[in-house]
């Protein structure tokens, strides 16, 4: 545990924070001083023209219900479940949806709104309000690791984050565990994201525990008899049950996980580590066979650095996005 960071620890009050997730077709904003949270759902994921429509709808009607009671804002964030440059203030790329390359998104808003814009990947925006509000409070350097469909980092240093040249830090589906381990979505064999990935957990668990009856009662039991909807929660609990299939998977996600952290410990130098996402929600239950791992790993050497489940789940990037402002260059 270190000193209290001296980094500002609230949410710039005139600012609206924006997350852009589930490729486009779920907008979510607030405006940081009334907390009241406005939502637009697309019923397809959109152009980014389209995407520009609807968020403009909603700034309108957050600035329309919040202007009684709270300034105008001066400045907005948005943290985007894609491929940005925050840099640069630009979009990569969007799953499921076309056009999205080298789109500049925060250009747009600005343009439209003149005030200034700060775009981040949400993963980023997350580990930026785990850091400042959420389990990294008190510590210097927080590496934030996020699992759900695939896996990915942001580094906070004193309440700032590390961007990299390109907006690509952290793209730890892709890190290599292991030369001959199974193939991952990018075609590659051995990376990060199909053995510990949330989706990935889920998944193998779902496969071996397809060849045991008694597994595959347990996992229907645990999953109210949907194990295709089943959480890593629920996972962890069979393990704890004594399910064979659930502790394999785990344990080969467990030492996956934590050769890669002992590397970016080494690499980075964090004094915590903090876990979101579905593994968050498993609790110290996910954590702690991954701690006493990176514990064994990292010897004598060095001090392990603390890991702690995120504690503002699903609200982390909304959080992130209100800081942003107040936290992030701006793109040039
Ligand atoms: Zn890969």
């Amino acid at each position: 545990m270190g000193n209290p960071p001296p980094h500002n620890t609230t949410e710039g009050n005139n600012t609206i924070g924006i997350e852009v997730a589930d490729s486009g077709t779920r907008l979510t904003a607030k405006h940081a001083a009334s907390g009241t949270i406005h939502h637009r759902r697309l019923a397809a994921p959109p152009s980014p023209d389209e995407a520009i429509a609807a968020l403009n709808d909603l700034l309108a009607e957050v600035i329309r219900d919040d202007a009684a009671a709270h300034p105008q804002p001066e400045s907005l964030g948005v943290a985007v479940w894609g491929d940005v440059d925050p840099t640069r203030g630009v979009t990569r790329g969007m799953p499921h949806t076309e056009g999205w390359d080298n789109f500049p998104l925060a250009e747009r808003l600005a343009s439209r709104w003149q005030i200034p814009v700060f775009l981040s990947p949400a993963v980023a925006a997350a580990g930026l309000a785990e850091a400042i509000s959420g389990a990294g409070q008190r510590h210097r350097v927080a590496l934030y690791i996020h699992s759900g469909r695939t896996i990915a980092s942001a580094l906070i240093d004193e309440g700032v984050i590390f961007a990299g040249a390109s907006g690509r830090a952290g793209k730890l589906a892709h890190w290599v565990v292991s030369p001959d381990g199974p193939r991952c979505a990018c075609g590659q064999s051995g990376h990060l994201d199909p053995i510990a990935s949330a989706q990935s957990i889920v998944r193998a668990t779902i496969g071996l525990a397809s060849g045991s009856d008694e597994s595959t009662a347990a996992m229907l039991r645990v999953s109210g008899g949907r194990a295709e909807a089943m959480t890593v929660r629920q996972v962890v609990q069979l393990a704890e049950e004594g399910d064979p299939s659930a502790r394999t998977v785990l344990e080969r996600a467990w030492d996956a996980l934590a050769v890669a952290l002992v590397n970016l410990v080494a690499a980075l130098d964090p004094d915590v580590i903090i876990l979101g996402g579905p593994p968050a929600e498993a609790g110290d239950g996910f954590c702690q066979p991954l701690r006493d791992r990176l514990a064994i790993l990292c010897g004598s050497w060095r001090p392990t650095p603390d890991l702690l489940s995120g504690t503002l789940g699903q609200r982390a990037a909304l959080m992130g996005a209100c800081l942003l402002p107040s936290h992030q260059r701006r793109h040039r």
